[in-house]
């Protein structure tokens, strides 16, 4: 018998993807595996035993194994949590709020409107037509029983279906969002799952048919997750009905056809289940409305991945709306005008063919530069976490890649990546980009991105803590392999390299000498280097750091944790946190000042550098470089162009002088 503890980092906890790719882990071996939280233990094998445990972020969890190989199960399992569960960077994350068009995070429901109805702005954009109820029809099930065997035979046949059909919805879904698609992964997984299958099996030998073993098993436990204090366990006791819904349709054969009218509208529904959402075409759902769920409900992400917008949490006046009714749906502010007059309606019709017309040109225009209307030229760069995402840059209209997150590189895997392996992936980026800029960044890892091959002592504070280029000139093997491997690659392309989270200059002098060391080993051509600015006390210093590093990159994410004092993934402060809070830019201000009397350049790489409100004052502020998320390349670049530096330099002033991010966003229209 062998024990373990572990804290799970996650950012939601034991939630549906980590929890999946826990019990996945756990179900390769033959040990019993329990693991327990609180006062509960349950077998660690059953993917709705463990998401029932309500583990959140910095939850404590002891794991008893017990068998011939638990000694490799606790191996297992240890890389699999401290690798991240399968998360990534970006989806260790909170799941994103909802944001208005002032780009505050929001959650509370604002209030109605005369005509109209309010819920939560779930996916945004704007719907106008006429509403469609989607109506759940009960299923009708029968006493018949046709025997244990028989009826077993017919839950696993109706199991093996849903899992095709599972498998099939996912593939569809992957072309417009890979991210969502695995939520059906997760669905999949349910219909595995021992306890569940364990419970169906003892009802089925106390003589129920098969669908009336089914439907009461998954509403005990459904009804087990809901009742759990916490909204996001409430949102996987829908996918646990979702999936029982299939199977049940399955088992009794009701039909899932729904009379859609012949025209566009938009949906209203009690709730949506992700297969739902993920199901709706486009051709006739323009948006939906929801009485109940919340925006963190996996149907939520999979409208946003779509592009539907949407709204949630409505309440049951929603459902009051009869067929054909006329609404405006604000998927932004979660606003829901009823029969709107002739004026409202052309409004929202000429808002929507704006901000489509808008979206149009800038993707025709992506691959020119962005020069405003004064003609001052901002590049536009991207922000990378491998090869196959710097072809889709380069497609996009990428001017360079502003930020290579090469830790992607380094996760989910037990052992760091060989010097050789790293060189083929920075030569394949650089080669991908045809020659423009490459700006890679050296191993960021601590803080929330923990590597289960770099032991660093617990630490009450992690993001205060060994993190960053600290943790890589502590362990220089690791820095001077990765050094090797970019200046090995540096003659395929431009690259450029940078250091995260320096500090102060003797980080930056220790981390500069090891590359100016393997350049003379390597006969390597000379490479810009440069640091991120993510600490204040670095954009403070920016004149002292000027005078030696070539290019400053502003990590606006972190630059606002650290000056607001804010965890970055707080899963209530996360949407205060604002990049645009005047502090923030005073550091960026006092960056640029420093930068550019040396004559260096300065990029955003942040996440600010994508928000429409920050790029006339970045602008302003005289940043020369944004780096945003692929898919923001051409809305980013578009906006530049709308603008006028000198405008934007008084902007910018007045940002400077403000009191509040409030009121900063209150001077951006
Ligand atoms: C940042 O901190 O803004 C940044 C770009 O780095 P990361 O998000 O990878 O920490
Ligand atoms: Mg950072």
């Amino acid at each position: 018998m062998k024990q373990l503890n572990f804290v799970i980092e996650n950012a939601t906890g034991l939630h549906a993807r980590p929890a999946k790719v826990f019990v996945k882990t756990a179900k390769k071996f033959k040990s019993d595996i329990r693991i327990a939280h609180g006062s509960k233990k349950v077998n660690a094998k059953s993917l709705i035993a463990v998401l029932g445990l309500g583990v959140k972020h910095g939850g404590s969890v002891q794991v008893e194994l017990d068998g011939e190989d638990e000694d490799l199960a606790a191996e297992a399992l240890e890389t699999a949590v401290s690798t991240g569960l399968g998360e990534d960077d970006a989806a260790h994350k909170p799941a994103p709020q909802p944001v208005a068009a002032n780009g505050v995070a929001k959650t509370a429901v604002p209030k109605a409107p005369k005509d109209g109805l309010a819920g939560i702005g779930a996916a945004p954009g704007l719907a106008i037509g006429p509403v469609f109820q989607l109506k759940q029809t009960a299923v009708q099930l029968t006493d018949a029983f046709a025997g244990v065997a028989a009826e077993q035979n017919r839950l696993y046949e109706a199991l093996a279906a849903g899992k095709e059909a599972l498998h099939e919805l996912r593939r569809q879904l992957e072309a417009h969002a890979p991210e969502e698609a695995a939520i059906f992964e997760v669905h999949q997984e349910l219909l595995t799952d021992e306890d569940l299958l364990e419970s169906v099996q003892q009802k089925i030998q106390g003589q129920q048919n098969a669908e009336q073993a089914w439907r009461a098993t998954i509403e005990e436990r459904a009804a087990m997750m809901a009742a759990l204090d916490d909204s996001l366990l409430a949102a996987r006791a829908a996918d646990i009905r979702d999936v029982g819904n299939r199977v049940l349709k399955l088992l009794t054969g009701a039909s899932n056809e729904v009379a859609w009218p012949d025209h566009p509208v938009v949906v209203i529904a009690h709730d949506l289940t992700p297969s739902d959402t993920a199901t709706l075409d486009p051709q006739k759902v323009l948006g939906f409305a929801t009485a109940v769920g919340g925006p963190t409900a996996h149907s939520a992400i999979i409208a946003r991945a779509l592009s539907l917008p949407a709204v949630v949490s409505v309440g049951d006046g929603l459902l009051e709306l009869g067929d054909g009714t006329a609404v405006i749906l604000n998927g932004s502010s979660g606003i829901i005008q009823i029969n709107p007059d002739a004026a409202a309606q052309e409004k929202a019709k000429n808002d929507l063919a704006a901000a489509k017309k808008q979206q149009q040109a800038a993707r025709e225009q992506a691959h020119e530069p962005a020069i405003t209307l004064d003609n001052h030229r901002i590049e536009i760069a991207a922000n990378i976490g491998g090869a196959a995402d710097a072809v889709k840059a380069n497609a996009s209209g990428a001017e360079g890649v502003g930020l290579l997150r090469t830790e992607f590189l380094f996760l989910d895997r037990a052992t760091p990546p060989s010097e050789d392996e790293q060189f083929e992936v920075y030569r394949q980026i650089a080669e991908a980009m045809d020659g423009k800029p490459v700006i890679i960044r050296t191993l960021d890892i601590g803080g929330d991105k923990p590597l289960p091959y770099v032991q660093v002592p617990p630490e009450d504070n992690p993001f205060l803590g060994e993190r960053g280029i600290r943790l890589c000139l502590n362990r220089p093997e690791l820095l001077r392999e990765q050094l090797r491997a970019i200046l090995r690659a540096a003659s395929y392309g431009s690259l450029r390299i940078m250091f995260p989270m320096v500090a102060d200059m003797s980080e930056w002098r220790a981390a500069k000498a090891m590359v100016d060391e393997i350049r003379a080993e390597l006969n390597a051509p000379e490479l810009p280097v440069g640091i991120m600015i993510e600490i204040p006390a670095a954009a403070l210093l920016a004149d002292v750091f000027a005078k030696e590093v070539d290019f400053f990159s502003i990590g606006t994410n972190d630059l606002t944790q650290y000056t607001l004092a804010m965890d970055r993934m707080h899963p209530t402060l996360a949407g205060k946190s604002d990049g645009l809070h005047p502090a923030v830019l005073r550091l960026i201000d006092a960056t640029v000042k420093g930068a550019h009397a040396a004559g260096k350049w300065v990029g955003v790489c942040g996440e600010l550098g994508a928000d429409p409100q920050a790029t006339p004052i970045l602008l302003g502020l005289g940043v020369d470089e944004l780096s945003v998320s692929v898919p923001s390349i051409a809305m980013v670049k578009a906006k530049v162009r709308s603008l006028t530096r000198t405008e934007a330099q008084k902007l910018a002033a007045q940002a400077l002088a403000c009191a509040t991010a409030q009121e900063v966003r209150n001077l951006v229209v």
